[in-house]
């Protein structure tokens, strides 16, 4: 069975099989101990076994099943693959050469959210969080990636957020911040921020109807404010993403809305959805585990709104993976890691459509399929001249982003990957020195 066979296979009907054995961070006394991922019932679930408490431990993690085995076909600097294991773990040590920065602000959320895991999941709850400002500045100074994320908790309650933005993007680092966007709608705060740097904002956002936010966030005011700080983000000509959480009955009918406004709105260049995640339980905050959604179910919603065939983002899968394994020959050219599950979308008239068609896609993904340089030059020729151009004008000539074009719009899966810590993931950097005590 292929990786992606097993990646697809999530819908359950398998009694119990181990998908991956490693080490996780006590849920009950912090300590580092023996783990495993187990896939159950169209579950994914974490078996931790600690000596020190004498106890096992069973954490449910997503539904459908975890695929780990195809992280490992990514270039050997890239923070996915599988033999970072331990240096996922030593969240001492630092990698500047890493493309992502992504600086925890350790900045506690007023939002409250229902849903939020952040807070329970600190391990030292005795030990304040904080952030030693002098501490970041030289980690971002002593950073060779191209950019900075200032993230986790809520970087707009931190009063040093404009202070780094500026630190980094003097050292020509692109700087994006994931937000609440509750502060933002506080347009003054906002061009502070646009002032001081700030290229990105990634954005929480969950839907157009108050009561999402009222059942999952921490109330409906939250709505109309994330609404006001599209319009200032708007008004600043600056750019953001959507990453909306869904929830099975919830709002799992709100994917055709967040896609149309991404379609009527340039600024807004991502939409990135992902399940509500129980933090390890089978129930929590009013929701049980009938109300997550897989991958597949996601893409399942996505395909459907967008009229796509169901292969669309598996095909961009094995891409990626073919791609992945040429550049792994030429390790002196960095780049980002590649995410899967994720596809860029061209903004037509009145709807959103792949960037490559369906047999293209498939071309392509089988001549990269052996990994070889000259599948690689075989896919450039089945690449569209729109393609070309594209990329002479807006990457080379213009010298953007893909993240800032005003044609494309990137839709992805995500997946919290946060515990246990053998699951690594994209640029996921947190320094010890960081924490104040
Ligand atoms: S906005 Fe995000 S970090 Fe803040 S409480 Fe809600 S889920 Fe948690």
């Amino acid at each position: 069975m292929s990786d992606l066979d097993n990646a697809q296979d999530d819908r359950g009907g398998m009694p119990q099989c181990v998908i991956d054995k490693g080490v996780s961070r006590c849920e009950s006394c912090g300590s580092l101990v023996p783990a495993q991922a187990v896939f159950e019932n169209g579950f994914t679930y974490i078996l931790q076994d600690c000596p020190f408490e004498k106890k096992t431990f069973k954490k449910l993690k997503y539904k459908g099943k975890w695929n780990i085995i195809r992280w490992q076909k990514t270039p050997s600097y890239w923070p996915w693959r599988a033999t970072d294991k331990e240096k996922g773990l030593d969240w001492g040590r630092s990698d500047p050469r890493r493309p992502i920065l992504a600086l925890m602000m350790r900045t506690e959320c007023s939002a409250r959210c229902r849903i939020c895991e952040l807070v329970t999941s600190r391990v030292n709850k005795e030990k304040p969080a904080g952030l030693d400002v002098a501490a970041a500045k030289r980690t971002i100074a002593a950073h060779r990636g191209k950019m900075v994320s200032f993230c986790m908790a809520e970087p707009t309650e931190n009063a040093s957020l404009a202070e780094l933005i500026r630190f980094a993007s003097e050292r020509r680092l692109i700087t994006v911040i994931s937000t609440n966007g509750l502060k933002l709608s506080d347009g003054k705060y906002l061009k502070i921020l646009k002032d001081a740097g700030l290229r990105y904002i990634y954005m929480s956002f969950d839907g157009f109807d108050e009561d999402v936010y009222e059942k999952i966030r921490g109330g409906k005011h939250q709505y109309y404010l994330k609404l006001q700080a599209f319009n200032n983000i708007k008004n600043e000509k600056m750019k953001a993403g959507i990453k909306a959480v869904l929830v099975k009955g919830v709002n799992d009918n709100q994917v055709d809305a967040l896609l149309q406004y991404a379609l009527r709105n340039n600024f807004v260049t991502e939409v990135s959805l992902q399940s509500l995640s129980l933090g390890g339980e089978e129930e929590s905050c009013g929701f049980t585990k009938e109300h997550l959604l897989s991958v597949e179910d996601i893409k399942f919603l996505i395909n459907t709104v967008l009229h796509l065939s169901e292969d669309q983002f598996d095909c961009w899968n094995k891409i990626k993976i073919g791609l992945a394994a040429v550049m792994a020959k030429f390790p002196f050219i960095r780049i980002s890691p590649f995410e899967f599950d994720a596809m860029y979308l061209v903004r037509k008239k009145d709807k959103l459509v792949p960037v490559l068609d369906g047999k293209r896609l498939e071309r392509i993904a089988s001549l990269l399929r052996d990994g070889k340089i000259t599948g690689l030059i075989k896919a450039g020729f089945c690449l569209p001249a729109s393609f070309f151009r594209f990329v002479l004008k807006e990457i080379l000539f213009k010298r953007r982003l893909l993240e800032t074009t005003d044609d494309l719009v990137l839709v992805r899966i995500r997946t919290i990957v946060s515990k246990p810590y053998f699951f690594s993931y994209s640029g996921m950097l947190v320094h010890k020195n960081m924490l104040t005590p």
